[in-house]
């Protein structure tokens, strides 16, 4: 039996709307079911994960496995973790680093989407825009300041920053992550699965 929800992301897969700013063209990358207890809210698939159509399949995704400390089989089961990117296809890429996610995508799609799945969740906000749009995060916060008071966020929202080759190098300069989110990241993570 087909439930909006597939007639939804059947919708969110044949997504046009911004084809003229997408150098490779749409290929919405979306993993959620109606039981997903961990939303993660990345911000764009890159061109790997393009060319393989399996989000986070790259090494941002290990490392975010590795941070979060769940098993491939476990990310990549919709019926508990939901991958919502806040650009659903790859925006391309300028001066050695990806765009930004397309502005139109969150704001057609989320909403709809998130009303979806279960009220209680923990939902990743992966990097600024995430934040931004989810933690109304000031354009003046750093992201170091805003994941740095993770503790203050509000209940069921944990920011991260994105977990790219760059996040090696913030790591080590902010030992903290490390020492104090890390860990109750995974403890969050653990307890919205159980
Ligand atoms: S990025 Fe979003 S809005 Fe643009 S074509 Fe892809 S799914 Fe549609």
């Amino acid at each position: 039996m087909t439930t909006p929800l597939d007639t939804l992301l059947a919708a969110v897969r044949g997504c046009t709307l911004c084809a003229a700013h997408l150098p490779l063209g749409p290929r919405p990358v979306v993993q959620l079911a109606p039981t997903s207890r961990l939303v993660i809210i990345g911000q764009a698939p890159g061109s790997k994960v393009h060319a393989s159509g399996v989000p986070w399949q790259d090494d941002s995704g290990e490392r975010l496995r590795a941070w979060t400390g769940l098993d491939p089989a476990t990310f990549y089961d919709p019926a508990q973790v939901a991958l919502l990117p806040m650009g659903f296809c790859y925006p391309g890429a300028a001066g050695g680093a990806d765009l930004p996610p397309r502005p139109e995508c969150a704001p057609l799609w989320h909403a709809r989407l998130l009303a979806a799945l279960p009220a209680r969740r923990l939902t990743l906000l992966v990097g600024m825009h995430a934040q931004r749009a989810y933690l109304g995060t000031a354009r003046g916060t750093t992201l170091t300041a805003a994941v740095q008071a993770f503790a203050q966020a509000p209940a069921g929202r944990f920011p991260l920053p994105h977990p790219s080759w760059r996040s090696q190098g913030w790591m080590r300069r902010n030992p903290w992550f490390e020492q104090q989110v890390l860990p109750a990241l995974r403890q969050a993570v653990r307890h919205s699965l159980a």
